[in-house]
């Protein structure tokens, strides 16, 4: 039994004036973030300003901060002015704007520093119209109904219709195993969705074969390959959907696109093929994740042990013959499935080290090649004789990783235990390429030089 923060996420069909009271508040979200961030730079303006005067730091404007303590209480006293018809929305609706700018700069100056990962972020920006819509509620009436279980409730708005049943987390709820924290609504391809978070006590099968290992080679022609030899094959829709994906790029081509340079706007035509083009992606997004959870949640609970590589996935999005695919199918997302799912149902990971040569090493003998195309699909190892898939060998070196690794753990891979904190994640840095060859060794360095610099 172990007690989670879990996300439940519902697509909704709201009527059409819920819908419109879905977007006012998703506004009044907007606006208080800007109506903050505004504040905030006219502030920290006015300083700098000063300093070039020669103020001397007691003699500068205080600065203001940034807490959403701070933020909402300027908010309360101003909102008679500024924004006359707050009363239309919950104040949530503010508040979610206003915790939303608090959070901003604490991310942007940790990005500079590693402690956070993923693409660098700039000084918080102002939302612009076509940025995505988003709430989140707190406190008040939300969560479920006890009248049904295709409505959720919404302070402000009310009952809202849920596309799909709410079933299984109402039977939490109903029997006492869930908790409704918070919700977020959001708009994304066309489509309302409210996103309940839930502490949840979890009762997850332990695995069938606790004393086995698996390794599992995250694939592009396939999704993944077991080391047991079986090959999880890619979503069936991802193929006719691509190509259904490039007709509508042509389309798209065809039609009066914006000009940044000529300052030209799209037309209503350009604007439909995107949005349809939108859809498409969402599509294939919706069938590629159930298809990866559908294979991690058979991995815990079959499995003892699990072997994943720590793949560079940013890396490989820039290598632009990868890229599709391994966008389309998701490097990361198993991963970050396995690893959760594996901590309720006590499972141990083992994420083999980004350089560990799963792919080069003989599974046979153990001898690693010096190079070895991604062309290569077939695996001929010159010392033994040993021929075998590609992705299979690879599978293999990361299962007997594992075995290894049980009798002394510092070689090259690290354990997750399942008991640990899910949400910690190790610092690397991402850098090399797909090849698995190392990354010119100054590539790294300058970037980190620059993070320092700015
Ligand atoms: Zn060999």
């Amino acid at each position: 039994m172990a007690s989670v923060i879990q996300a439940f996420r519902f697509a909704l069909d709201p009527a059409s004036a819920q819908d419109a009271v879905l977007r006012s508040h998703c506004g009044g979200q907007r606006y208080a973030f800007n109506w903050g961030l505004a504040r905030v730079k006219a502030n920290l303006d006015q300083r700098a300003a000063e300093r070039t005067y020669g103020t001397v730091a007691d003699g500068l404007t205080p600065s203001v901060s940034w807490s959403a303590y701070s933020l909402r209480k300027a908010w309360n006293q101003a909102k008679d002015e500024v924004a006359p018809w707050w009363a239309e929305n919950s104040k949530e609706a503010y508040s979610s704007g206003l915790v939303n700018l608090a959070t901003a700069p604490g991310n942007w100056a940790d990005c500079g520093t590693g402690r956070r990962k993923g693409r660098r972020l700039g000084f918080p920006g102002f939302k612009g119209k076509r940025s995505g819509l988003s709430c989140r509620f707190t406190t008040g009436a939300f969560g479920l109904t006890d009248r049904d279980r295709r409505h959720v409730k919404l302070p402000r708005i009310g009952l809202v219709r849920t596309h799909e049943s709410t079933r299984e987390l109402a039977r939490h709820v109903e029997r006492g195993t869930a908790r409704i924290r918070s919700a977020s609504v959001s708009h994304r391809a066309g489509r309302w969705f409210v996103a309940f978070s839930v502490e949840i006590t979890r009762a997850d099968p332990a695995p069938t074969r606790p004393d086995t290992t698996v390794g599992v080679d995250l694939g592009v022609t396939s999704l993944a390959v077991l080391s047991t030899g079986e090959t999880v094959p890619n979503p069936r829709h991802l193929e006719s959907a691509l190509r259904e994906l490039r007709r509508l790029q042509r389309r798209a081509a065809r039609r009066v696109g914006p000009d940044r340079r000529t300052r030209r706007q799209p037309s209503a035509r350009w604007r439909n093929t995107q949005a349809r083009i939108g859809r498409l992606h969402t599509q294939v997004a919706n069938a590629r994740r159930d298809g990866l959870h559908k294979l991690s949640t058979r991995l815990v609970r079959t499995y003892g042990t699990v072997v994943v590589e720590d793949l560079n996935v940013s890396g490989m999005t820039r290598n632009r013959r990868l890229a599709r695919h391994v966008a389309g199918v998701g490097m990361a997302e198993p991963r970050r499935q396995i690893e959760y799912k594996a901590t309720w149902s006590g499972v141990n990971v083992h994420v083999a080290d980004r350089w560990y040569p799963s792919s080069k090493t003989c599974s046979a003998c153990g001898v690693v090649k010096a190079k070895l195309r991604l062309s290569e699909r077939v695996y001929h190892c010159d010392a033994c004789d040993l021929v075998l898939d590609r992705d299979l060998n690879a599978a293999r070196n990361l299962a007997a990783l594992a075995q290894r690794e049980t009798s002394s753990p510092s070689c090259g891979a690290t354990a997750n235990e399942p008991d640990g904190n899910p949400r910690k994640t190790r610092t690397t840095r991402a850098t090399g390429t797909t090849t698995g060859r190392p990354a010119p060794t100054d590539a790294g360095q300058r970037r980190r030089r620059k993070a320092t610099a700015a």
